[in-house]
């Protein structure tokens, strides 16, 4: 395979996904967020450029995938980013797959799917929107749409009947934790599962926030860099902060009976298995 890989070939302990396939339509991303991870590993990542072939690659590729597969679509760049309008490579995936035994896990932070949904199976997808926050969207993720429109998309897509997923993170302290609760009651009645997970810092990641938020520049390193531990080349907060933040969000949950999955937290069992990414709603 060159363009659809398994999702977490290597299985890492702290991922609680079921079996899936990836598929990113484009190299890099230009919504721009400043916590993102993947910047520490594909170069030029803000300079972002379609995949070589995609088109014929991937009619090849998809003959291979076992039936009923699950594709998520994207876990290393956004299918909907600003690239999108000029090539619509995520609409012509679409489009070569819509007759097929194939399911998917659409995650975007943008409204542009919207435009497709005339190619996207109620019964076959799930929609996953990521709302980081509300207060910061411009400041945290400058090229992706705003909170409003993301919110709007949510809303329709609901109405029209989809599966929708909301991914609250990463919830990051001092910035965006403590508006988490907020973002998931006015989400709740919208959507069928939320995702939490804390920040998780990279070195790169880590910089672009305490440039952006001076203020808090020597609290996220003494969280991260002198209290935080390594861990598969990611940075985590100490235990009990990230269970404090996480617990905010879950407990709520519980109360208003919303289903919730966590992200690479390795906290069972609030973590529960098989219940992170929202795609066992393709199976239920
Ligand atoms: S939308 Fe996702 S892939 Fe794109 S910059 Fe933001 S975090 Fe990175």
């Amino acid at each position: 395979m060159g363009y659809i890989f398994q999702f977490d070939p290597w299985r890492s302990r702290l991922c609680s996904c079921p079996q899936k396939w990836s598929l990113n339509p484009y190299t890099g991303c230009g919504h721009g967020c400043l916590y993102c991870y993947a910047t520490s590993f594909i170069p030029k990542f803000f300079e972002p450029r379609p995949k070589k072939n995609f088109i014929r690659v991937i009619e090849r590729e998809i003959t291979k995938l076992p039936k009923g597969a699950v594709i998520s679509l994207s876990n290393s760049s956004d299918p909907y980013q600003p690239l999108e309008e000029k090539y619509q490579y995520t609409r012509k995936f679409l489009e070569l797959i819509k007759d097929l035994d194939l399911r998917l896990l659409i995650i975007t932070k943008s409204d542009m799917v919207l435009r497709d949904l005339d190619l996207i199976s109620r019964e076959k997808t799930v929609i996953s929107i990521t709302i980081t926050t509300k207060r910061f969207d411009r400041l945290l993720e400058p090229m992706a749409p705003s909170f409003e429109r993301r919110l709007k998309a949510i809303i329709e897509l609901k109405k029209k009947g989809y599966k929708v997923v909301a991914r609250v993170d990463p919830l990051i302290p001092f910035i965006n934790d403590s508006e988490s609760v907020d973002i998931v009651r006015e989400l709740f009645p919208y959507v069928d599962h939320i995702v939490v997970s804390t920040y998780k810092a990279r070195p790169d990641s880590l910089r672009r926030l305490q440039t952006q938020f001076p203020k808090l520049s020597s609290h996220l390193k003494r969280l991260y860099l002198e209290m935080g531990s390594y861990f598969q080349n990611s940075i985590y907060l100490p235990l009990q902060i990230r269970k404090e933040i996480l617990l905010k969000v879950t407990s709520l949950a519980k109360r208003l009976q919303l289903s919730v999955g966590l992200c690479r937290e390795g906290i069972y069992p609030i973590q529960k298995l098989g219940k992170c990414d929202g795609s066992f709603l393709l199976i239920s």
